[in-house]
């Protein structure tokens, strides 16, 4: 029988059947734990290898290596979407595309950014956003915790009303929190992310994914960039007034949602709210640390009242519309980054031992919320005449609050031309090898001129802060020349990260190595009752 048009449009209609059949149905390795327990569950990190190992039989665009090690011995997995595929920081950079850097999971009870993640490289890999890969090398680190992940319990996040009902532990297996390690980095996790990850993949933008802990705003994501203090203000000006606006309104068109700025407010100041506070400039917090490097960084907050599948949801369409906004505008991006560190190499060599920077910052107004939606808290006199609030389920928008998202220097020193750190400090040395800084060691014996910090005394804090008794210093500088060994090391600030370098090595710096105690042997052995002792990092300029 010959072929009739009936015939080949059967043929036809079975082949499309097979087609679709074929691209509906998932392997059951890609389906994750929420979506297998009706978001009862997390996945842990074997569910999360098996998740990789899986999807990278079925997509030539991944590449998976491991980071490092946790204190348990996990490995930490990054990977890598490119197109085409990429296996090392070599072949990234000769590709001449900007990296993003995206990682979940930093605080294990906030489990939402995990799961997002694994869900948004299904999409990138094998259904519709493969188009995100044409400028962009993509990074991401579904499990930064992973020892964290596994240790599950009830009650871990109690915010999160048991949505799901057991989470992983926010502190590592070492007891630090990852997320104040951006400094003094303690934590095996940050060594390995800074060394093997950051450094030599050096990422445009990094994004670090959590869960609100509680403020009953009614956003269900909120947002924050790298604070500017002492960095430059460029990548933070284009990230707050062009990246992040941009972004929160592609996902009001496309998702419906409405996304707002990171803070908390306080109900003892009255309702309504007057104030909205964002976090600390410090950049122990690892979005603020991108900012002293000279690139852009997001911290995403899901809100943590709504549900588990939610959170889900609003952590990976704003994950979406960061990609698609730095696909469109990975030049720009590139381009306003490069600009910022050659103006910070610029600004040494040109104003050294002339201009002040600031080494202590605190929190001011930055701009007016207008629309800022919340939950409605009703206030009430109890029997002793004070002041009780009572949260109502409605949602209710107020204008004209002042967004507290602005740092300003309370304390400022002198820009040097660099620094020289006598060979026996050792951690100070391997700590800014940790953070990508170029060291040089001094061939003969030398002298500089600038300044020495001249200490009256330290003070240390009475409560442990991440294992730690914070150090203050106090006292003046006065200019000096002073000699150095061969074999000390000079730090010269004409390099691409010399805002990181001054608020490393400041010695009032509220965020610094003096600050995390990597002084206070020396220092204390040193001191003779009421005499000061010279603080032993010299500034030349
Ligand atoms: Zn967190």
């Amino acid at each position: 029988m010959p072929m009739n048009y009936k015939h080949i449009l059967l043929l036809f209609l079975i082949l499309f059947q097979t087609y679709t059949y074929a691209q509906s149905v998932w392997s059951d390795s890609l389906i994750l734990a929420p979506e297998r327990s009706q978001f009862q569950k997390t996945s842990t990190y074997v569910d999360v290898i098996g998740f990789l190992e899986a999807i990278k039989k079925q997509s030539n665009n991944v590449f998976i290596f491991s980071m490092g090690k946790s204190l348990e011995g996990k490995d930490i997995p990054v990977a890598v979407l490119a197109n085409p595929q990429i296996k090392t920081a070599e072949e990234a950079k000769a590709s001449k595309k900007a990296v993003i850097y995206i990682q979940g999971n930093i605080h294990a009870g906030e489990v939402e950014g995990k799961e997002a993640l694994m869900m948004l490289m299904r999409e990138i890999l094998l259904v519709d956003k493969n188009h995100l890969l044409d400028n962009l090398i993509i990074l991401f680190v579904p499990i930064y915790n992973t020892d964290a992940n596994d240790k599950m319990a009830k009650g871990l996040r109690p915010s999160q009303e048991d949505s799901p009902p057991e989470t992983g532990e926010r502190e590592n297996s070492q007891g630090y929190d990852l997320n104040r390690d951006g400094m003094k980095m303690d934590a095996l996790e940050t060594r390995s992310l800074f060394q093997n990850v950051i450094n030599p993949w050096d990422p445009q933008i990094f994004v670090d994914l959590h869960t609100t802990n509680g403020t009953w705003h009614a956003y269900p994501l909120t947002w924050a960039p790298s604070y500017h203090s002492a960095g430059e203000y460029e990548p933070f000006e284009y990230s707050y007034y062009k990246m992040l606006p941009s972004i929160t309104l592609a996902v009001h068109e496309k998702y419906d949602l409405k996304f707002g700025v990171y803070g908390d407010y306080e109900l003892n100041e009255g309702w309504p709210p007057k104030n909205f506070y964002t976090y600390n400039h410090h950049p122990r917090y690892l979005v603020n640390q991108f900012g002293f490097r000279n690139r852009m960084a997001i911290l995403s907050e899901s809100f943590a009242h709504n549900r588990f599948y939610e959170r889900i949801n609003s952590t990976y369409v704003f994950m979406a519309e960061i990609l698609e906004f730095a696909n469109k505008n990975s030049n720009e991006i590139m381009d306003i980054n490069k600009n910022a560190e050659e103006a910070s190499i610029q600004n040494v060599l040109k104003n050294a031992g002339k201009v002040k920077k600031g080494v202590q910052y605190k929190m001011v107004p930055l701009n007016k919320l207008n629309g800022f939606i919340t939950y409605e808290y009703l206030t009430v006199l109890d029997s002793n005449g004070l002041k009780k609030h009572y949260r109502t389920g409605k949602i209710v928008k107020y204008d004209s609050i002042d967004y507290h998202a602005k740092f300003i220097a309370t304390k400022e020193s002198t820009l040097p031309r660099g620094y020289i750190i006598p060979a026996e400090f050792t951690t100070v040395i391997e700590n800014l090898k940790l953070h990508g800084i170029q060291l040089e060691e001094l061939k003969k014996n030398q002298s500089f001129t600038g300044e020495t910090f001249l200490i009256d005394s330290l003070v240390n804090s009475k409560n442990s802060f991440q294992k730690h008794s914070v150090a203050k210093l106090y006292g003046n500088f006065k200019p000096q020349t002073k000699s150095f060994k061969n074999g000390d090391y000079k730090v010269d600030m004409a390099q691409p990260l010399s805002n990181l370098i001054f608020y490393l090595l400041e010695p009032q710096s509220d965020d610094g190595l003096a600050y995390w105690n990597f002084f206070d042997v020396y220092i204390k052995n040193k001191t003779i009752k009421g005499k000061t002792i010279e603080f032993p990092v010299f500034k030349y300029f």
